[in-house]
């Protein structure tokens, strides 16, 4: 899309100039259809689970006002409804607090080693829940510069969807994650690899976009927000470094971080 502006020059003694100047407004057109789809997007979440809650609110104070049994279960599941919203919410807040800081880079030593073994440690529970074993293969220590919450957050958010979506190889036998850490030249590689059904190429370059799911409903039956890979993508841009997507459908999928070390 392009703007057009035609300035008709003052010139008092010569022949009357034109101007001609020209606007590529592309950019801020895709931009501008992020940020309605976002706000669409964010909304529907949103409406969804406060819809439910409503609808039970109703029955509780009409039809169900005697129904001890169905209160108990109706209450069960408001609660659920509320905790999903509580962690839209939350997303969304850590989203848009990241993106403001996205070109202040936080400078503050971090162990990369503590990170992974904190978070092996505090995924370990669900990892059991769903019968994987976590595999982690790290050094004694690997210092980056950055922000311990942030980088913390995007381990436990890739070793979360390794655990949900990936831990069951194809005869859904060996259910394992591996987790990894390595000096690579003047960068540290962090791996999370899991051996389910991966994701198909065409999802690939979408799958960082806020709210895009391979499957919706599997997401939501999960307690996903559709927003993990988004916050995990501005982090690692935050610390400049990269984060790459590998998959071959049926085989698994490998997420990787590159940082740079620290003083690199
Ligand atoms: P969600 O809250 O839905 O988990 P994410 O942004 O973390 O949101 O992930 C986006 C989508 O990417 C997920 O809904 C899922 O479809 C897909 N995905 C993420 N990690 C994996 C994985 N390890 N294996 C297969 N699919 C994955």
């Amino acid at each position: 899309y392009f703007e057009l502006n035609v300035n008709p020059m003052e010139a008092p003694e010569a022949e009357p100039t034109m101007i001609l100047t020209l606007h590529d407004l592309s950019e801020a057109r895709r931009v501008e259809r992020m940020r309605v789809d976002f706000i669409a997007n964010a909304s529907h979440e949103l409406r969804t689970p406060l819809a439910s809650l409503l609808g039970f609110v109703e029955t509780l104070q009409g039809p169900a006002r005697d129904d001890t049994n169905a209160r108990v279960r109706f209450l069960g599941i408001m609660r659920e409804q509320a905790q999903r919203m509580t962690r839209l919410v939350d997303d969304l807040l850590s989203l848009s607090r990241i993106e403001q800081n996205l070109h202040l880079r936080p400078q503050t030593p971090v162990d990369m080693v503590s990170i992974v073994r904190h978070i092996a440690d505090t995924l370990a529970p669900m990892a059991r829940d769903n019968a994987v074993t976590l595999n982690v293969d790290v050094p004694a220590s690997l210092m980056v510069e950055g922000d311990r919450d942030e980088l913390l957050r995007v381990v436990e958010n890739l070793v979360e969807n390794a655990i949900k979506y990936g831990a069951c190889d194809q005869m859904g036998e060996n259910r394992c994650v591996d987790i990894g850490l390595r000096p690579q030249k003047r960068h540290c590689v962090l791996t999370v690899r899991d051996y389910g059904p991966g994701i198909a190429p065409e999802h690939l370059p979408r799958l960082t976009e806020r709210f895009y799911r391979v499957d919706a409903g599997q997401s939501r039956a999960k307690g996903g927000t559709g927003l993990g890979l988004a916050i995990v993508k501005h982090i690692v841009a935050r610390h400049r470094g990269r984060l790459g997507i590998e998959s071959l459908p049926g085989f698994g999928a490998t997420f990787s971080v590159t940082l740079p070390l620290q003083g690199a």
